[in-house]
């Protein structure tokens, strides 16, 4: 289907992408919206653009996505969608009955210049009830930028610094990751008996249990009462910082917070720096359940290196994942020879340089060189693979087809996971998610290595 991607690179100059590496903001604002309980996400723009993101994120998660739309049509992509979006507000509280509102534009009311926020003043909204509002124009940044601005604008509409003493609890801000991530890192935190709020939490959303009955808001997501509570907390925890970081800052602005951004924790070491983070913030032991945990990781890694030490791999998808996904990979002993995400950039307001280099530190740190671009596409990864191959290829669903046209063993970690099921439930963040990720390599390299053994080289014991 690739086959005609030419190895030779030649440079274009119109700044045009082929196969893009990451989709539009408004799918990510959608998902960090879900993550608020009795939530109802809702997309400023045509029925069109709501569908589709809707059916990449049901696609994903295997769960049916509840939103609602403004539903343009020509008058109002020409007269504004003032009073189509006054009229949703009223429409959606009365029927669908949600506690929040999560409004979000698209390209189209972002280029005709709708005013969302004046919109919301002037709409009339129920007592009791709260619409919040980010921009997210797709022509800017990725899906990895939308769910930054929602969980952004989670902080500057709702939370408050009400108290004289700041509390003894931490937020956590988990970035774009699963609900089975998220679960995990709060087994984590909670394993350290620490108070915490996660904002925001699809657990218990996009992966709600089935219970026969249908249930328009499930039981997950952080309530109201705990954004407002996060103003009050000691400090923040912003994991990955290109989706994590700017709604921690904001809040340090606000509320006075004080931040620390760690790497998502993906592998032994950002999972190290989580623990220590939370060790010395609140002066708690390591668990003797996690001591546990870390020793059979490194058990695991040493009895299985030989399956995959030296070999060389191809990483790319959103920034926070794939930066952690290189950091296990280099603790390995892999090699990583090209490395690339489709989200744009740049630095964070927290800490300055980018994802190039980031990855760049940890490469030479490591005495190694390779392809490293922010604001790539998979075209370029393509051309990058036929002239350096690789022996494996990790990345969303959209790899299948490179790994296809080359003939790479390919595993699949991040999103879009459109081809494979249950992902979501299971962790790749924490020791335990270090050993599923470990486990996945070796048998991806395995599988391989028994699809190609000769007869008299196919082994029992491996
Ligand atoms: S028009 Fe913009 S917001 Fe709508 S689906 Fe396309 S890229 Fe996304």
């Amino acid at each position: 289907m690739l086959d005609c991607t030419p190895k030779k690179i030649t440079e274009r100059t119109s700044g045009g992408m082929i196969n893009p590496a990451k989709t539009c903001q408004p799918i990510g604002a959608m998902y960090a919206a879900l993550g608020i309980h009795k939530c109802l996400p809702h997309s400023h723009g045509s029925q069109g653009c709501c569908s589709y993101h809707r059916m990449h994120l049901t696609r994903h998660f295997r769960d049916p996505i509840m939103a609602s739309t403004s539903c343009f049509t020509e008058g109002a992509s020409v007269f504004g969608g003032g009073a189509n979006l006054k009229a949703s507000i009223q429409n959606v509280f009365h029927i669908y009955k949600p506690d929040v509102m999560a409004i979000h534009t698209t390209c189209l009311t972002e280029t005709i210049g709708d005013d969302v926020s004046s919109i919301v003043k002037t709409a009339e909204v129920p007592e009791g009830k709260i619409v919040i509002h980010a921009n997210t124009p797709s022509y800017v940044g990725s899906h990895v930028t939308g769910f930054s601005n929602m969980t952004k604008a989670m902080v500057s509409y709702l939370s408050e610094s009400t108290l004289p003493v700041k509390k003894e609890q931490i937020n956590i801000i988990p970035g774009f990751i699963n609900p089975g991530d998220m679960q995990e890192i709060k087994r984590l935190v909670k394993s350290m008996d620490i108070e915490y709020i996660m904002f925001p939490d699809t657990s218990g959303v996009v992966d709600s249990p089935m219970t026969g009955e249908f249930q328009m808001y499930p039981d997950g997501g952080t309530t109201v009462a705990e954004l407002k509570d996060t103003g009050n907390s000691k400090v923040s925890i912003a994991l990955g910082r290109f989706a994590s970081s700017d709604a921690a800052d904001l809040l340090n602005k606000k509320c006075k917070v004080p931040v620390a951004v760690l790497k998502t924790p993906i592998g032994i070491k950002a999972t190290d720096a989580l623990l220590m983070t939370l060790r010395s913030s609140f002066v708690r032991e390591i668990p003797k359940e996690l001591e546990v945990e870390r020793g059979q990781l490194v058990d695991i890694m040493t009895d299985t290196h030989f399956h995959f030490h030296g070999k060389t791999v191809a990483i790319f998808g959103d920034p926070d994942i794939v930066t952690g996904l290189t950091e296990l990979v280099l603790s390995l002993g892999m090699i990583p020879l090209h490395v690339l995400t489709g989200t744009p950039g740049g630095s964070s307001n927290s800490v300055s340089g980018s994802f190039e280099d980031d990855i760049n530190i940890m490469l030479e740190s490591t005495g190694m060189k390779a392809n490293v671009k922010s604001g790539g596409d998979l075209f370029t990864l393509h051309q990058w693979i036929k002239n350096q191959p690789i022996d494996l290829l990790i990345g969303n669903t959209y790899g299948k087809y490179i790994a296809r046209a080359e003939d790479i063993p390919f595993m699949r970690v991040g999103f879009p996971i459109l081809d494979r099921s249950v992902h979501s439930y299971l962790p790749i963040v924490g020791y335990r998610g270090a050993m599923r990720l470990v486990e996945m390599i070796s048998n991806t390299l395995l599988d391989r290595a028994d699809r190609d053994a000769k007869d008299e080289d196919f082994e029992l014991v491996m």
